[in-house]
């Protein structure tokens, strides 16, 4: 079977190392490349050839491919032949019409950022290992840009006040957050509404931020629950007064498969400290703060907003040998070595939560109904 990795005009990240590519080789697959697939990273034409893999000019899927993977969604016509497997992120919660092209081309199509949070697939998720380096990537874009520096300074020309950070949503992105932030010195104070988060920020030497908002709870999965409106404005009372007296805040809440739930506003804003630096992690789905969009930087008062995009891609070296990894062990998962070929199995419990589409059909139960 050949599984293909076309270049992607839109990606920074790339989906296959030459390393792994060796991998697949030797796994039994035909590895296809297009020429260029990881020249942004240093990653040559030769390196992947040198791990058995082949190069092509053409951006189409060979002749015998049984699998394409990307890192960002195809269009239509790039995502595979018909009874092919598809890989990538593929937004399906906004990309709705995708999902049905997909299932309509007969493509059996797995969103990796759907992959359950579960241990046995914990060497295949991709949202962890790209969030992770994304919250690195913040606090690393936070400080550059910050007119302050982080750690306290005592010097014979005066004494420097550490930085205070608050991080919104402790996540993976917040986790890691925390730490970078940490180990650059800063005063760190963090809040989520899962309460099994407060002992996680207090390992990280951080202090957790109480806010009484009543039932919050997490999914069996581990996802935070939406909250009610009056929870919101509850949640933005505290987050006014926290705001206002931090230099950098960094917020990364989600709530899974929903738009991200607005908690800064413009005013919490005005009120900061003139240099403060805001960076919404969420940006790209809905935004956790008044006014920000993915890629945009804004003044609101004195502070500096940025919106956050493809964060990862400021670390797209590690992000691609990260990315590439979970792919790598994904199809491991899925290689039948007697017929050498995958196993689309969707009672399989980690397909289960990822595959969309298969057989001409959408799978997956969240996406089966047309939503209004
Ligand atoms: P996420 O990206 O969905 O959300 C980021 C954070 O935002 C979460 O911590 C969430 O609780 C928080 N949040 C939501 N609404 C908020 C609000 N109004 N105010 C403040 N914070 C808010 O989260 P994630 O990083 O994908 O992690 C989700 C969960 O999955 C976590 O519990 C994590 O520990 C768990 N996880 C488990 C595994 C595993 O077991 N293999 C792997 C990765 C993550």
């Amino acid at each position: 079977m050949t599984v293909f990795f076309p270049r992607e005009s839109d990606a920074v990240r790339v989906a296959l190392s030459p390393d792994n590519a060796g991998k697949l080789h030797q796994l039994g697959l035909e590895v296809v490349v297009q020429s260029g697939l990881g020249g942004g990273l240093g990653w040559r034409d030769e390196d992947y050839v040198a791990k058995g893999a082949r190069v092509v000019a053409d951006a189409a899927a060979p002749d015998g491919c049984g699998l394409v993977v990307r890192v960002n969604r195809p269009s239509g016509h790039e995502a595979a032949p018909r009874g092919a497997v598809h890989l990538s992120s593929l937004d399906a919660f906004r990309e709705r019409e995708l999902v049905g092209a997909l299932s309509a081309a007969g493509i059996s199509a797995i969103s990796v950022e759907m992959i359950p949070r579960t241990t046995i697939a914990q060497k295949m998720d991709v949202l962890s290992s790209q969030a992770s380096l994304a919250g690195y990537a913040a606090v690393i874009l936070a400080a550059e840009r910050l007119d302050r520096v982080f750690p306290m300074m005592m010097t014979p020309s005066g004494t420097i006040a550490a930085a205070k950070v608050f991080i919104v949503g402790v996540g993976v992105a917040g986790l890691q957050a925390i730490a970078t932030a940490k180990r650059l010195g800063a005063k760190v104070e963090a809040f989520d509404t899962r309460p099994a988060v407060e002992e996680q920020v207090q390992s990280l030497g951080a202090k957790f931020v109480k806010v009484d908002l009543g039932e919050t709870g997490q999914t069996a999965q581990g996802y935070a629950k939406a909250l009610t409106e009056e929870q919101l404005a509850k949640q933005r009372d505290v987050m006014a007064r926290q705001v206002s007296q931090s230099d950098v805040v960094i917020t990364t809440a989600q709530v899974f498969g929903r738009p991200a739930p607005r908690i800064l506003t413009s005013a919490m804003l005005e009120a900061m400290r003139p240099g403060s630096v805001v960076i919404d992690m969420a940006a790209a789905t809905g935004g956790n703060v008044e006014g920000s969009e993915p890629g945009v930087e804004k003044r609101i008062g004195g502070a500096l907003l940025l919106g956050a995009k493809n964060l990862a891609d400021h670390v797209a070296l590690h992000a691609s040998q990260m990315l590439s990894n979970n792919y790598l062990a994904l199809i491991e998962h899925l290689w039948d070595k007697e017929t050498k070929a995958l196993k689309i199995d969707p009672s399989d419990e980690i397909l289960a939560g990822c595959l969309l589409t298969h057989g001409g059909e959408v799978v997956h139960p969240q996406f089966r109904q047309p939503t209004t």
